[in-house]
């Protein structure tokens, strides 16, 4: 794999700024997969890996880019939690380890460079010295993944018979024995809500 500096650069670039998430994450990634022994995961071991991200924040950018785990691969997957914190599961070992970044690594970061004004820039040059543990704390977790959350499962497609949209395996509920898309089952989840046309357009 490539070095961290090599790293950062194309955290950088897929990113389209380098900041002190970038650098977090970037370590972040690196130190969970060093944990597992993964030492090539966007190639020889690029099917070994599930990562579950906890904020969508400037980090999860960079551990999905060191880690090679994507949403559109179902190997990303994100807990809306707002905490700066992953969990890198092992498929081939079945081990995984969570990490959380600490919040005192902030207080480091301006103890040890009180002379720069700039919170983020006090943080970029901290985030690439303090050592990992002051950075970070690890848990070693159990994380049950089901068999149609797996990277590459192919199940079976229903089409909702309310919406008529199609949806994907296990996506659906049984409501009085007809199986409905979530959106249909429970409204309430819906993020979305049906816009009035605009003036001059068909309803
Ligand atoms: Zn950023
Ligand atoms: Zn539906």
């Amino acid at each position: 794999m490539e070095s961290f500096e090599e790293l950062l650069v194309r955290a950088e670039a897929a990113h389209g700024h380098l900041c002190a998430g970038q650098i977090l994450g970037v370590r972040m990634a690196l130190l969970g997969l060093a944990h597992l022994g993964i030492a090539d995961p966007r190639g020889a071991d690029r099917k070994r890996l599930v990562t579950f991200v906890e904020i969508d924040r400037c980090a999860t950018d960079a551990i999905a880019l060191v880690t090679g785990c994507r949403l559109g691969k179902r190997a990303l997957k994100f807990r809306d939690w707002g905490k700066m914190a992953a969990t890198f599961a092992d498929l081939d070992t079945g081990r995984a380890i969570r990490l959380v970044a600490l919040e005192t690594s902030r207080d480091l970061a301006r103890q040890r460079y009180p002379h720069i004004e700039s919170k983020s820039q006090q943080q970029m040059l901290a985030y690439r010295e303090l050592a990992d543990a002051d950075l970070f704390t690890g848990q070693w977790v159990r994380v049950h993944i089901d068999s149609a959350d797996l990277p590459g499962y192919r199940g079976q497609r229903i089409t909702c018979p309310l919406c008529g949209e199609g949806v994907n395996f296990g996506r659906f509920a049984e409501v009085a024995g007809r199986r409905l898309c979530l959106s249909c089952a429970r409204p309430e989840l819906r993020y979305w809500s049906p816009a009035a046309p605009a003036s001059g357009e068909a309803g």
